[in-house]
């Protein structure tokens, strides 16, 4: 079992930090197109304004990933990787393998999503 977490870890940092260079040269391709489009006619409105709010949106989906492989990978390199941060417990390895960025076990993840789901406004959808 410690074993596998260890080959699982060594296998995730290598993803982990592909991805992290990818996201950063995401982010700042997406920054970069946001920060061209703003040219708003004051009469006709932003007829791009739905565009760049999706980008927008994606943007800082995006930083929160970058977020989550960096802590991710702060805690590979403290050998914290694969405990939950929440309640201590390990993480499920075949989590770890789906998700490498996982900072949470299964049940604590399961029991914030509710909790965010009660504090959630009605959506119109
Ligand atoms: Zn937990």
């Amino acid at each position: 079992m410690q074993d596998r977490l260890k080959e699982i870890t060594e296998k995730n940092k290598v993803r982990l930090e592909e991805e992290r260079k990818q996201l950063l040269q995401d982010i700042a391709e997406l920054q970069e197109s946001l920060k061209a489009e703003v040219d708003i006619d004051e009469e006709e409105g932003d007829p791009e304004l739905h565009e760049r709010e999706k980008a927008q949106a994606l943007l800082t989906a995006m930083q929160k990933r970058l977020e989550d492989i960096e802590a991710a990978l702060e805690a590979i390199a403290k050998g914290t990787y694969g405990i939950c941060e929440r309640c201590g417990k390990p993480i499920d390895p075949a989590r770890l393998e789906a998700f490498p960025e996982a900072r949470l076990c299964l049940s604590c993840k399961e029991e914030l999503e509710r909790q965010s789901m009660r504090w959630r406004r009605p959506s119109r959808f």
